[in-house]
């Protein structure tokens, strides 16, 4: 039998999917048949992600949304569904990282906005993204998180505490929501090219020492979580739910 991937079924909501990992997972989907809608906080970048979208035609479309805001996550969710029709796919990609350094550095505004962000808006989204995904014959949620949620990564430690937050929220969603036949996965990303990540690639003593560590020798591209994601909300994943997907080159081995 010839492996097919035909996503034309799926109705895809993705945060933070003007640039990096969360346009390159908008970028695939839509490759693939489905139809997205995107969101991040400034207009000019989802004018901008949809100007390069433009060939994917009315199956890609998005607004802004800070996700960290409860009325800006309510209207998102009217909007995709208005737009679609309903909702199968809720990405979770949109994070922040406002600090880099010792734990104990971490002002109490930081740590507010790194849980509002990376773990309350996932699941405020999932709550109200629910009563859309019940209804779908193929529903999942997809959490992008980090090998930081797994290893507590140097300097990124209430960020770390964040992402096995959100790893945890991954598997007990899965838990109570499998009997709706909805299925709860997170990808763990180690170090990707994007903007978020400048500040460690573009230190040329620490790329070293990554690639040292890292079996595959490289660090990632924003397309290889693009194509896993895919893989995971479509049929291809249709067996796994709380599941933490590792995509690091092997550095956490
Ligand atoms: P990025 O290139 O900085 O892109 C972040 C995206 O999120 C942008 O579209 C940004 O657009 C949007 N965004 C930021 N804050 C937002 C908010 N409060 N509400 C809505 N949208 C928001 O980041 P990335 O590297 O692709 O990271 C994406 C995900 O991968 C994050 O969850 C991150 O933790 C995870 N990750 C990344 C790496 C890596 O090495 N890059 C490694 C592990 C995990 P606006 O500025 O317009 O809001």
């Amino acid at each position: 039998m010839a492996l097919q991937l035909d996503l034309s079924h799926l109705r895809c909501l993705v945060t933070g999917g003007t640039r990096g990992i969360g346009l390159a997972i908008t970028e695939e989907l839509l490759k693939a048949g489905a139809r997205v809608y995107i969101a991040s906080r400034k207009q000019a970048a989802v004018d901008e992600a949809l100007a390069s979208l433009s060939r994917f035609g009315d199956r890609c479309a998005g607004s802004t949304c800070n996700v960290g805001e409860p009325d800006d996550r309510q209207k998102l969710i009217d909007s995709v569904t208005d737009r679609f029709g309903g909702l199968d796919v809720l990405v979770n990609n949109a994070a922040a990282n406002p600090v880099f350094g010792k734990v104990e550095a971490t002002e109490p505004w930081a740590f507010q906005k790194i849980m509002q962000v990376n773990l309350e808006a996932p699941f405020e989204l999932a709550k109200l993204a629910l009563p859309y995904l019940k209804q779908s014959e193929a529903a999942s949620v997809l959490n992008i998180s980090s090998i930081g949620g797994l290893r507590p990564e140097p300097k990124l430690g209430i960020y770390s505490v964040s992402k096995a937050a959100l790893n945890s929220l991954t598997k007990v969603l899965a838990k109570e929501w499998g009997r709706y036949g909805i299925r709860v996965n997170a990808i763990c990303p180690g170090l990707i090219q994007t903007d978020f990540s400048q500040a460690l690639w573009q230190n040329e003593q620490l790329i070293q020492q990554m690639q040292h560590h890292t079996p595959q020798g490289r660090i990632g591209q924003p397309a290889e979580i693009g194509r896993l994601a895919v893989s995971i909300v479509s049929s291809f994943g249709s067996y796994c739910t709380g599941h933490i997907f590792t995509a690091d080159g092997g550095y956490t081995i």
